[in-house]
């Protein structure tokens, strides 16, 4: 999973302090590296490790210039975590493209195999935008570019759409031409658009963000979310020239509104907190049919606590914090053991001894993995004296893993794909496990077409078992 933004504006003002805020704002999506690219007259660019505040420094900020630029934070899921693998990526024909994405490529052996014998192209890194990349300036070359026309840019996203598989969001800046975004055919990472007007002077400038939340306070309004297989292509006259590609049945990733998104964006028109409460809602119903009677509702800090606090609404008992998160412990969940991750979790979460103590508590987390989390809260709860836990998961059983671009885990790991609920509640040691239940969620999203194959395996994107084959193997040796 990573962040990507662009920005391109009329003004002749540079867009790089808006990239940095975007990005600092996306940096939940991805802290293993972050890249800006801008461009007058030239490319100019900064990628390297770590955090966006550590990467870009003053000095880095002043000779970013330009009047258009894209930016990239990296959550590693293909490729290594070496800075080589950093986004953004320079391609210099037919004209200078310089690129960022979201997501994962799944048909990566065959594109590389195609794109050495067709065109003699080998790819640098194992990042799999690359590949993107290369497929569409190798579709844009077969124009006669003598003359530049948006239809030629159109006709290269759509043919690279139908080459590239799997899920991907991108942004390139095209050298002297304008600013393009295009998603994969079934649309399955989010990318919306946004814009601003200069009160006094009327000038434009357009972005594009993988959340809304980064628009908030630079002050752009939201206009859209790009549309599965779509292309949006700013030119230098700021015309705005949108064009369905090649569009596949839309199978959005409901992970991003489960877990991965931040609450305040708006994501295909719904914000993410308000999914989260309405996910909540429902699963009472099923702790009501459960026969269970929590006295109160705590969250696992801090992705479930909207899940927790629409649960006790809709229980009609209270909501009480009764974990305190230390945010400065790194992330659990990418450790590279067992004995790694359990001890990073009972240093992250602390309970609040008076609000467990003596109470039936009905804790909600946004999902269960691999279960280690789950099992260290119900020790950590049941040590800080409570009656009974029930363990309840926003998210139905994870039983396959994500090839898109959210780091889950081989299925060998996921603790659902072996094991029934009842195994489960064993495992973690809880009095009753509840999970919402595919339907429920299905129901929840009638609206909109979502991708939910960790739950149920049907993967939308076509030759997906395949890729999952190799994909895991790889995992399994890297391990
Ligand atoms: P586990 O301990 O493996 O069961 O992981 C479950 C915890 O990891 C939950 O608290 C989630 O909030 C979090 N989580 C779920 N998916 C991911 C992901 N792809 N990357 C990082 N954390 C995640």
């Amino acid at each position: 999973m990573c962040g990507i933004v662009g920005f391109f504006t009329s003004k002749g003002e540079p867009v790089v302090r808006d990239i940095v805020s975007g990005l600092t704002a996306l940096q939940h999506r991805g802290q293993d590296a972050a890249g800006i690219v801008t461009f007058e007259d030239t490319f100019h660019i900064k990628k390297g490790l770590g955090l966006v505040n550590g990467v870009f420094k003053k000095k880095h900020i002043n000779r970013l210039k330009g009047n258009i630029g894209i930016g990239h934070v990296r959550y590693t899921t293909q490729g290594s975590g070496d800075a080589v693998n950093a986004q953004p990526f320079f391609a210099n024909y037919p004209f200078g493209l310089a690129m960022v994405h979201n997501g994962n490529v799944t048909n990566f052996h065959e594109l590389r195999t195609s794109l050495y014998d067709d065109y003699h192209i080998l790819p640098d890194t194992s990042n799999d935008l690359e590949l993107i990349l290369y497929t569409f300036a190798s579709e844009l070359r077969k124009h006669d570019l003598k003359e530049f026309r948006v239809s030629d840019i159109f006709d290269s996203v759509k043919a690279t759409q139908q080459k590239v598989k799997g899920a991907y969001s991108t942004i390139t800046v095209i050298a002297n031409k304008g600013l393009l975004v295009f998603t994969d055919s079934h649309g399955i990472r989010p990318v919306v658009m946004g814009r601003k007007t200069d009160e006094q002077t009327g000038e434009m400038t357009y972005g594009f963000a993988s959340e809304s939340t980064c628009f908030d306070y630079l002050g752009y309004e939201v206009i859209d979310d790009i549309k599965p297989g779509e292309a949006v292509f700013i030119d230098n006259n700021m015309t705005v020239h949108r064009q369905s590609c090649y569009q596949e049945e839309q199978a959005f990733c409901i992970f991003e509104h489960i877990y991965f998104a931040r609450e305040d964006s708006v994501i295909q028109k719904k914000l993410v907190a308000s999914e989260r409460v309405r996910m909540g809602k429902k699963l009472g119903e099923r702790i009501k049919a459960a026969g269970l009677t929590p006295d109160i509702v705590i969250d696992v800090p801090s992705s479930g606590y909207f899940a927790a606090s629409g649960l006790a609404e809709s229980l009609g008992i209270p909501y009480r914090r009764g974990f305190v998160k230390n945010n400065h412990i790194g992330r659990s969940f990418i450790a590279p053991t067992q004995k790694e991750r359990e001890r990073m979790v009972r240093q992250k979460l602390n309970p609040i001894g008076d609000v467990i103590k003596g109470k039936k508590i009905a804790v909600v987390d946004d999902s269960i993995v691999r279960g280690t989390t789950s099992k260290r809260i119900v020790k950590l709860l049941r040590n800080a004296g409570a009656e009974a836990v029930y363990f309840i998961s926003a998210a139905p059983p994870i039983k396959w893993p994500c090839i898109y671009g959210i780091d889950m885990a081989v299925s060998t790991e996921l603790i659902a794909s072996n094991k029934t609920v009842e195994q489960i509640a064993d495992f973690i040691g809880a009095d009753a496990l509840v999970y919402q239940t595919v339907d429920d969620l299905k129901a929840l999203y009638a609206d909109l077409p979502i991708c939910m194959a960790c739950f149920t395996g049907d993967y939308p994107v076509e030759g997906s078992l395949d890729a999952l084959k190799v994909i895991e193997d790889e995992r399994m040796k890297s391990r």
